[in-house]
């Protein structure tokens, strides 16, 4: 996913005794709550597992690895899984294998939500603060945070299943190429999902989750996601205002990134993009376990949990 105008990111000034606050407030809130169906403790460990298969780069064997690992566990979870396997012919000639999985829980209901993540990592970490642009992206945020996030909804689902049908999305190829210099070697997996839909009614609407773990989350909504789908970016954020995480959901646009949520709108699907674009790390080396919490993916997968449960 890249920001085609993100040069001019502004620095946010952080107020320690502020912060302090609004933590202490909103620890008092959760405290009311009931227990949580989602485990943000166990699904920051599926991120602790992906980042220890090395870079998931297309074609190498942490790759393979980490597909396997996938399948495996989404077959235990879902009440099917369709895997789409092809081969990508990048510009410069390379034939990269490229998988995407759909676990679907409910499969015959007509009603379904579609939620979906990235689970490729990008091979060269070329952000402009990147120190080393020959290395590839760790990935812990970016790529693994939201295959966590999906992860942890299938174990809540397995348990408990939804009244909706559910579909889980894990696209390959995302971050493979040049956003602006090679355009079809970026978004493969959601292109080719959307050229290849499984058969059976559209979902009501579909939610990208990629950078949903950074320890200092700030979700702002996304301008292509208001333009394409602004009811379900109101949705979303009013779900999330309910559960008392206004704080980390902002209801107000900053970043217009292109992302894997633009390939399902143009095929008519109902799609925005959750995504905290405010991380230093994205695209270097730096994007390691340590920037990354529990804490941020037990609010996001609240929220998404709550998003097929009201249904
Ligand atoms: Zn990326």
């Amino acid at each position: 996913m890249t920001n085609p105008t993100r040069a001019d990111l502004p620095v946010l000034p952080v107020f320690p005794a502020l912060a302090l606050a609004l933590s202490v407030l909103s620890a008092c809130r959760e405290k009311a709550k009931p227990p949580q169906e989602f485990d943000g403790a166990s699904a920051f460990g599926y991120i602790q597992t992906q980042v220890g298969f090395g870079p998931r780069v297309p074609g190498t064997a942490a790759h393979r690895r980490m597909g396997h690992w996938l399948d495996s566990l989404l077959r235990q979870r879902a009440d099917t899984v369709i895997v789409q396997s092809w081969n990508h012919i990048t510009a410069d000639k390379t034939a990269l294998p490229l998988r995407n999985f759909i676990a679907r829980f409910n499969p015959t209901a007509e009603k379904r939500l579609l939620l979906l993540a990235h689970w490729d990592s990008r091979p060269i970490s070329d952000s402009p603060r990147s120190t080393d642009s020959t290395k590839a992206v760790p990935g812990a945020n970016d790529g693994g945070s939201g295959v966590a996030l999906l992860l942890g909804i299938a174990d809540v689902l397995k348990r408990t299943p939804p009244a909706i049908g559910v579909d889980l999305l894990f696209v390959d190829g995302e971050d493979y190429g040049h956003f602006t210099e090679a355009p079809a070697d970026v978004l493969i997996g959601s292109r080719y999902y959307a050229a290849h839909q499984l058969p059976g009614p559209k979902p009501l609407y579909a939610v990208l989750f990629d950078l949903v773990a950074d320890k200092d989350l700030q979700l702002y909504q996304e301008g292509n996601s208001l333009v394409g789908a602004p009811e379900v970016v109101e949705l979303v954020w009013g779900t999330a205002k309910d559960l008392g995480y206004g704080g980390y959901f902002i209801a107000s646009p900053r970043h217009t990134l292109i992302d894997d949520h633009l390939e399902l709108q143009k095929a008519g699907i109902r799609a925005i993009d959750v995504v905290d674009f405010d991380y230093p790390a994205w695209h270097t080396t730096e994007d390691t376990i340590d920037k990354v919490s529990p804490g941020s993916l037990q609010v996001v997968g609240d929220v998404a949990l709550a998003l097929v449960r009201r249904e």
